[in-house]
């Protein structure tokens, strides 16, 4: 078998950490190593190849209609292929749509995405991954009549997230992994970011949907007669406001609007006072269209994006930052430069700037060191978490008690899931020179940085 990312990472205790050694810690190491190095390589070969098979009977089908159909019609090959989906969905015991959705990811990745799709069938990379890459490849396709230099720009932008997702799933964790695949596409999709986000803008819409337990979810899981009301209570207020104004918005478009108004406290005293940071180049500032995204797809956009550059942070700088979460298209971006109290805005030049040792020997971090820390982090320090700097812990690396200076140099963002950890357990979390945190398990684990973007 070859040897996965994760068995590379396996070296041996450091014998610090090994001073409580026991039998059951090696017990719970051996069982570890087996586990994550062989039985999920074995289960994403297995994905792969059910996959495969599963293209395999509809390409078969597809040859050979009559073993689904009678008779001659024209679109027998039709009902014979709905007919073979059926049949597996029977015997996978899963929906029709789920059987689609596997033929549908199998079949693009292996035209579009065969590094990746290589990588899965080595075992090195989970389905779960194939298809969010996939879900990307989808997106940059060329639409139906497009010309000749649009139809090479797909396929060279396509190549690129094969490229870079090949490569991140050998490290970063899904979340990780979903977060720089939605980046980098947002960055090689042609059409302008103010154009999509418009069409994204106008499909806003308030969805209630059913949970277990007489609960559901408006992506706050509460006692559905509260769902109900709440989606009442927004409807009505909807149809009032379609009756008193001359209103350009569906009713869906009034209902998202009002539910994100009500929530944020618009025009009430409680209104949000949280910071939001936004970084904003000062190209943006002048009205430019900076990024890829503005280029139209242009060749000499894609020049900067060729690996190793597109892979580069610097690269990130030129696109608006809604710090931890990634790009926003640069009109949203303008407009809570302009407007939005709680928005903190920062220009990402100046940022350079910002005096990073403030040392004043108190155990608070000041609020400048908390708002660079958060502006250079973006989210927790440790390799691989998504969860954001902003509510994270400020973690003294170095502990206060132990003569810890309390500078953004001996600082690092921790969530609070990691923060407890790194203080109640075993586990080591240890700052490299760049600021990441690396995390040693006292089983010999230990994760890398991921790779850059
Ligand atoms: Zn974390």
């Amino acid at each position: 078998m070859r040897s996965t990312g994760r068995q590379r990472r396996e070296e041996a205790l450091p014998s610090a950490d090994v001073r409580r050694g026991t039998v059951d810690e090696t017990f719970v190491a051996a069982r570890l190593r087996e586990l994550v190095c062989e039985d999920e390589a074995a289960l994403n070969r297995r994905a792969v190849w059910r996959a495969e098979g599963i293209c395999e009977v509809i390409a078969h089908t597809r040859r050979h209609p009559e073993i689904y159909t009678v008779g001659e019609a024209p679109d027998d090959v039709d009902h014979a292929v709905r007919a073979a989906v059926f049949d597996l969905s029977l015997r996978l015991q899963t929906s029709e749509d789920e059987v689609r959705r596997l033929i549908c990811t199998a079949d693009t990745a292996r035209e579009s995405l065969p590094l990746l799709w290589d990588r899965a069938r080595s075992g090195l990379a989970p389905m779960r991954f194939v298809d969010a890459a996939v879900g990307s490849a989808l997106r940059l396709r060329a639409r139906v009549g497009a010309t000749e230099e649009q139809q090479d720009y797909a396929a060279e932008a396509t190549a690129l997230i094969d490229r870079a997702s090949a490569e991140w799933a050998l490290s970063l964790p899904l979340t990780a992994f979903r977060r720089r695949l939605k980046t980098l596409t947002e960055r090689l999709d042609p059409a302008p970011a103010e154009e999509r986000h418009v069409r994204g803008l106008a499909d806003r819409r308030v969805v209630v949907e059913d949970a277990e337990d007489g609960m559901s979810w408006i992506m706050a899981l509460v006692p559905t007669v509260k769902a109900v009301a709440i989606r009442r209570r927004l409807t009505s207020s909807a149809k009032h406001l379609q009756k008193d104004r001359r209103e350009g918005r569906t009713r869906d478009q009034i209902r998202s609007d009002l539910l994100s108004d009500w929530l944020c406290g618009v025009g009430t005293t409680t209104a949000v006072k949280t910071t939001v940071f936004v970084t904003v180049p000062v190209g943006l500032l002048a009205g430019e269209c900076t990024g890829l995204a503005g280029d139209a797809g242009g060749a000499a956009g894609l020049a900067r994006l060729v690996p190793g550059e597109a892979l580069n942070p610097i690269t990130a700088l030129d696109q608006a930052q809604l710090v931890g979460h990634g790009p926003i298209d640069p009109l949203t971006a303008r407009q809570a430069f302009l407007d939005a109290p709680a928005f903190r805005r920062v220009i990402t030049d100046p940022v350079h700037g910002v005096v990073l040792d403030m040392d004043r020997r108190t155990y608070r971090p000041t609020k400048a060191q908390r708002d660079w820390l958060v502006l250079r982090h973006g989210t927790c320090a440790r390799d691989g978490c998504t969860r954001l700097a902003l509510d994270a812990d400020l973690d003294h690396e170095c502990m206060w008690a132990h003569g810890g200076r309390t500078d953004v140099g001996n600082l690092r963002p921790l969530c609070p899931a990691d923060h407890v950890r790194s203080h109640r357990t075993r586990i080591r979390y240890r700052s490299r020179p760049e600021r990441s945190v690396e995390v040693v398990m006292p089983t010999g684990f230990r994760t890398t940085v991921p790779p850059p973007f």
